[in-house]
Formats: C-alpha cells, structure tokens, sequence
C-alpha cells in the first residue's frame, strides 16, 4: 500500500469520507486521493514523492501558480505580528482600497471567510435591500454550500426550488427558482411570474462547476437588461473568474454591470478569504451602517490579507499576465479541441481565457443538460491515464482546468501530447 493510501485509509475512519471537501475524493474516478505533501510553480508532490504537473491550481487561488515567493513572503511577514487581532486593521484597508479603485462597479466591499460566505452574505444584502425574498439561479451554476443555494432545477420553470441536499428544509429552498443557463428566455418567465418578488438574479457569468460553460453572446446583457427592468439585483458570482479572466474579472471581460459581486479563491492567494462587494447604495445597507447583519470573527484576518494583498497587488501591476495567461489558454485549449477532433474522439472542448474542460460527448454544452450528456465513466478512464502520466486533472468529470502563470509551453505541450495519446489510444 502506498504512503497515500495508508493515510487515506486513517483519514476513512476519522473524516466524512476522508476528505474535508467532497470534490477532492477520487470516488468518482474509482481510486483513492493521492496525498499532497507540497507544491511549488505548476508542481505538486504527494506524499509517496510522486510528482504532478497540476491543473487544478487549489481550484483557483493559484493562478501565479504555487508557493510563489512574493505571497510567501508576505505571509511569513505578516505572521511575525501575530496571527488575528480581532480589531480594525491597515491591511484590510489597502485591500478595500485596491478592488474598490480597479474593479468596476465595486464601491465598497466586505471581506469574509470563503466563498460560500460571500455568497450567502450577498444574498442576504440582496434581499434585505429589495425587501424581496425570492432569487433566481441558474442549474449547473454552484455557488457555496448556503443551505437557499443546494437546489436542483424544478421540474417545470413555475416549481419553486427542490432541496439538493438532504438537511436542508424545503422552507430553505422555497424561495429559489431555478432558471437555464444561457437561456434569457427562461429567466424572462420567471419574472413573468414573480415580476415583484425577485430579490436577485445569482449568476456564474463564466459556468466553471458544471465543466466549463461560458455565456453565449447576449445572454449576459439580458440578465443585466431584466434586472434593470424589475428592480433587481443582478449578482455576478465571481468566485472563480474574479482577478482571472481580468484583473476587473467577468464584469471588464465581458464589459457588464453587476450590481453585487462575490469574490473568493484568487482574492485569498490560498488562504481561507472571500468577499463581497459592490454598489454603494446596496452595500450601505450592510451592519453596522446598515440593517443586514453580517459578521466574521476572522474575517480580514491580518494573514490572510496579506496573501491575498500580495497576490493582487502583483497581478494588477503586471496587467501582461493576463494577456499571456489569456493567450496561452486560447492556444492550449485550441489546441486540445484539434487534438480531439482530429482523433475522432467524441469530446467537447469548452474553454474561456484560462478555464476550460474536455467533455466526453459529441453534444455542443452549453448549459447542464447538455453537459450531463457526458460520459463520465470515459472521463474517469481519461483521468486515470493522465494521473499515472503525472498529470493530476480534477477528479471529477464537472470541473474545471485552471491554467496558472507558472504553466510553461513545455508543461502544456507534455499535457497536450500525453491527451493525444489517450484519445488515439481506442
Ligand atoms: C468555489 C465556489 C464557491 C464557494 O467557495 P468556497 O470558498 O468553497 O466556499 C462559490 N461560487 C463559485 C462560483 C465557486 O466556484
């Protein structure tokens, strides 16, 4: 038995599964998690000495790739002064500061934990400055684990939301309908129904956990244009595209609005951060000025402020990274998306800036049904082959691959070839 697996087998009996978030199981994929024991650039290494080219990248955080000397040793620093006070700090202003002065449509923001935190917390501002109660998502969109948030699509557009969860009370899940990505249509009947009901329209503006499905032209000034026309609070969840598609994120990417935006992974540089932010007149809305409660213990822990603070700092004073990254996603997924047509593989290369996926279908994806077309036992056979190659992909079929900066052609072209000998490999 590897080192790996006699640990995994200690973690069975003492942690839910083994693991302390359900994504990072290998069940799907039919085998155990490989332990990491550290990580450095584009690398990762496992506690058996096995080494990895990485795409997973923390799921995010990492886009200068890992351990990069600049966040560690501001990290290092900041520890020499002690580890939370509890109390104001000038970090948490710089911080403030920073996303308010570049990204648009931020004029105040509020830091807290995680992205779920972000999420719910949002909401709850969303809510509280409507005075409405209902909010629309979209399937396939993942937004945290707050208990309003784990619901499946109803059967029809007019079903109130079905709890996707066990725990979490229908009362939870009532007042969130579901609407179909990159589809305005479906959105436009729910307003239809509840035209002065909706608090919020919660939207992934680049799909990042049903694989990778990126807004089709248009769909995204729609949500904006609806939003507008009822009242309500259009909420870029930008947990994963925020500081990636562009330092301002989906909304400069793209060039839309958003009222409220949620921030996590990148904005933390790898520790436990998320925030969120935006619109003056809704954000006053939040305690102590306002009437939305919403508090953290830890929240701008001086620690973490400084990871993430140097992660933002550097990536808004070298705007080219983004251009590259940019670039170097377009070439590497272009190419994947040849590889595959060329091998005759039914796969669907779905890509935006430094995200992408590789589908197993020969169905065009663009929202969850169709990316529940899926073969998700060709996927785990698919990232089996890639792991024993030294390539550790997510381990499930429905997630991204995050390109960092520390990615070298040379890494990408090892990937590429090692996928193009898998697809001709049947
Ligand atoms: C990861 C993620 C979240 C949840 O963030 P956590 O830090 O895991 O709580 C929310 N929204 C999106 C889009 C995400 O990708």
């Amino acid at each position: 038995m590897t080192i790996s697996e006699q640990l995994f087998r200690r973690a069975e009996a003492v942690i839910p599964g083994g693991v302390n978030s359900p994504v990072r199981a290998f069940g799907s994929v039919g085998l155990t998690p490989r332990m990491i024991a550290s990580a450095d650039g584009a690398h990762m290494t496992d506690e058996d000495g096995r080494e990895y080219l990485d795409f997973v990248g923390s799921w995010g955080p990492m886009i200068l790739g890992h351990n990069h000397p600049t966040v560690r040793e501001a990290v290092i620093r900041a520890c020499e002064n002690g580890l939370s006070y509890g109390a104001a700090t000038k970090r948490e202003v710089e911080m403030a500061e920073l996303i308010c002065g570049s990204v648009p449509n931020v004029d105040m923001i509020r830091m807290v934990n995680s992205g779920t935190e972000a999420v719910m917390s949002a909401i709850r501002a969303a809510r509280g400055y409507t005075g409405r109660d209902r909010i629309i998502k979209f399937a396939g969109c993942y937004h945290g684990h707050a208990d309003a948030l784990l619901v499946q699509a109803g059967s029809g557009v007019m079903t109130a939301g079905i709890p996707d969860s066990a725990g979490v009370p229908e009362g939870c899940a009532k007042d969130t309908l579901s609407a179909v990505y990159n589809d305005e249509m479906s959105v436009q009947r729910l307003f239809d129904a509840f035209p002065k009901e909706i608090a919020a329209v919660i939207v992934e503006p680049v799909g990042a956990n049903m694989g990778v499905v990126p807004p089709q032209k248009g769909f995204l000034e729609a949500l904006r244009r609806i939003c507008t026309k009822y009242g309500s609070v259009l909420i870029f969840d930008e947990v994963i595209t925020g500081f990636r598609l562009a330092f301002g994120g989906a909304q400069a990417y793209f060039g839309i609005d958003a009222d409220l935006i949620t921030y996590g992974k990148i904005i933390g540089a790898g520790m436990p951060v998320g925030a969120y932010g935006g619109k003056r007149e809704i954000m006053e809305c939040v305690a102590p000025k306002g009437p939305v409660y919403q508090a953290g213990t830890l929240s701008g822990n001086p620690v973490a402020m400084a990871a993430g603070l140097a992660q933002l700092t550097l990536l808004k004073e070298n705007p080219e990274l983004y251009t590259d990254l940019n670039r170097t996603g377009a070439w590497f997924f272009g190419e994947l998306g040849k590889i595959a047509e060329q091998s005759g593989f039914p796969a669907a290369v779905n890509s935006c800036g430094s995200l992408g996926c590789v589908f197993f279908t020969d169905t065009d994806v663009v929202n969850y049904e169709t990316a529940k077309t899926s073969d998700t036992e060709q996927y785990a056979a698919y990232f089996r082959y890639m792991l024993d190659h030294g390539i550790y992909l997510a381990p499930a079929q429905f997630e991204a691959m995050f390109l960092s900066a520390a990615h070298t052609e040379e890494d990408l072209r090892t990937a590429l070839d090692l996928i193009g000998d898998y697809f001709r490999r049947d």
